[in-house]
């Protein structure tokens, strides 16, 4: 039996329908892509599902969620007070950032981007470390602040193994970065290390975080009801506000905390299989096309790296099957990589606004003079694959809801993915309130969460320190 709130899920998910001129190829094409849409059925069995692997991972049992611990057990308070410095590790640029907090607010911020050779970011991790600890003094004596004691929080976007807030091993590289003789080391260490050699500064690295974590604390100075933090961007991933009694993995002394950050790392969500039952045809070819096979799942599924290609592999496929580009060639389009996710943003805008006129000039872009049929059917898997990451995200921040059962919750947000594309908010919003319903909830843009964020967690650091000691 379907019940009401089902029914208006149904209703809410699903997609504008596709017009074409062929009645035979239309439905052919819908057949193929039924697969990409979920029942409401189906959305019930994800958001049960990374329920359960949430409990899993927080009780330490196998799952594919890590849950991990990240040691920060509060947010700012207003009272951060001085001068913080940043590090960003892992996102599109390499950055520096000093940050001059009064009253918890920021008053002044100097941000230097640095370029990372590829001999330093492959290869042996030293001379990396070294360039990093070369960077943070040109900014530091740049600054004039070589003889001032500066705290700083570095943010690491890369998988790794926290055993306290200041202590992080290192997993496994990813993104373009391959110094395999590092993983498995506790990067904080090696950052002192090489600063220690410098010596020409007085840098104190007080703490280890990533983007996301980065994310939700800057939120929290936005919007005090700030309790989750979320990247969609290149990579997916989202952290919570725990309570600590529920938190069995800590490695150091507890201090009386009530509360800790957990670090969901939802982009290798059904790695072990779990989500198998929503994989298509279309996902498993852009997996193998993939640098990393059988891993990331959950990402491959929504974040900006992959999604483009979802779309691309669906394009390709339809091709091949004559139902698609049958008068016109589809061209450079559907080789591996070219169809990037910034693309398909574009495309969905379409869809806002009535007319062909975005994925026309995509097309263009690839000398493609497309008929109106091969117009709508672009545009229709875009917005299906669109769509489906969307109910995605939805479902597991639904759950995530539940779980952290607070009265209101604003959620950080950062990514381009999230920013840029036309319909992700809208429909997250519908979703989530459906899916979670009755739950009050805010999506909130957040800027530079893991350059900001970062200096914020290196002065929370210091005040635990303080208070510790
Ligand atoms: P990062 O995740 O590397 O810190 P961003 O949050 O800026 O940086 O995300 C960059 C990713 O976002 C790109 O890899 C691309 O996949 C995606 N992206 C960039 N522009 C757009 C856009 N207009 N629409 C959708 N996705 C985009
Ligand atoms: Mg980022």
């Amino acid at each position: 039996m379907v019940v009401p709130a089902d029914r208006a899920l149904q209703e809410a998910i699903q997609v504008a329908p596709l017009i074409f001129s062929d009645d035979v190829r239309r439905q052919k094409i819908e057949n193929r892509l039924e697969q990409m849409r979920f029942s409401a059925a189906t959305v019930r069995r994800i958001q049960n599902v990374f329920k359960s692997e949430m409990e899993k991972g927080i009780h330490q049992k196998i799952s594919s969620l890590q849950m991990e611990n990240t040691y920060i057990p509060e947010l700012p308070n207003g009272t951060e007070e001085g001068l913080f410095l940043a590090l960003d590790l892992g996102g599109t640029n390499f950055r520096v950032i000093l940050l001059e907090l009064v009253n918890g607010v920021a008053v002044r911020e100097d941000v230097k981007k640095y370029h990372i050779d590829s001999e330093f970011r492959m290869g042996s991790g030293i001379p990396l470390f070294d360039y990093l600890a070369e960077c943070v003094s040109d900014f530091v004596i740049n600054e004039g602040l070589q003889d001032v004691e500066l705290p700083l929080g570095f943010t690491f976007s890369f998988p790794m193994i926290q055993h306290s807030l200041d202590v992080g091993i290192l997993a496994t590289w990813t993104k373009s970065f391959n110094c395999p003789d590092i993983v498995g080391k506790d990067v904080v260490q090696l950052l002192r290390d090489a600063l220690d050699r410098r010596g020409d500064t007085r840098v104190n690295v007080l703490a280890i975080l990533n983007d996301t974590t980065g994310t939700l604390v800057q939120g929290a100075t936005q919007d005090s009801n700030t309790v989750i933090g979320l990247i969609l961007g290149t990579g997916s991933n989202a952290c919570y506000m725990e309570r600590a009694d529920k938190v069995e993995h800590w490695e150091v002394e507890r201090h009386g905390e009530r509360e800790v950050i957990i670090d969901i790392e939802w982009g290798a969500f059904g790695d072990n299989g779990v989500l198998d039952f929503i994989k298509t045809d279309f996902d498993r070819e852009s997996d193998a096309n993939s640098l990393m096979v059988n891993s990331f799942t959950f990402e491959k599924y929504i974040s900006g790296k992959y999604l483009g290609e979802v779309v691309r592999v669906i394009l390709a496929k339809l091709t091949k099957e004559g139902l698609i580009f049958v008068n016109h060639s589809p061209g450079g389009l559907l080789t591996t990589g070219n169809l990037t996710t910034d693309l398909v943003s574009h495309i969905e805008q379409d869809s806002v606004d009535g007319d062909y006129n975005s994925t026309r000039e995509v097309l263009a872009k690839f000398g493609i003079i497309p008929d109106d049929d091969d117009l709508s059917a672009v545009q229709y898997v875009c917005e299906v694959a669109s769509n489906r990451a969307a109910l995605l995200v939805s479902a597991c921040l639904s759950m995530l809801l539940e779980r952290i059962d607070k009265e209101e919750v604003t959620i950080a947000v950062d990514g381009s993915l999230y920013k840029h594309h036309p319909r992700l908010e809208g429909w997250m919003n519908q979703y989530i309130s459906l899916l979670a319903p009755g739950r009050k909830f805010k999506l909130m843009n957040v800027e530079d969460g893991s350059g900001k964020g970062a200096a914020l967690v290196a002065a929370i650091a210091q005040r635990l320190k303080k208070r510790f000691i």
